[in-house]
């Protein structure tokens, strides 16, 4: 499935999907508001740091994409994501 012809509301939605299948974890840094640390879907030895559902040192966000799964975890922990499944292909 390719995720260019998706909104953001949708690419949102599905990244929003893929955080519970792919198992992010996200942990907020103390002392700070916005700043999280998401585990890595592909690489357990790896984290990245989210700040808020702006930025992500993953390389999606280092290439200037605006959506991945480690801001929509936080996205979701913040309650700015509906937690409503993406549209699944019936099976
Ligand atoms: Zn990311």
């Amino acid at each position: 499935m390719t995720t260019s012809r998706m909104t953001d509301d949708e690419r949102w939605a599905f990244a929003a999907d893929r955080v519970y299948l792919k198992d992010i974890r996200i942990t907020q840094i103390a002392g700070t508001s916005n700043r999280y640390v998401a585990s890595s879907g592909s690489c357990p030895q790896r984290v990245y740091l989210v700040t808020g559902m702006r930025d992500c040192t993953c390389a999606a966000g280092i290439g200037g994409d605006k959506v991945c799964l480690h801001r929509a975890a936080v996205g979701l922990k913040l309650g700015l994501i509906d937690e409503t499944p993406f549209p699944e292909v019936a099976a």
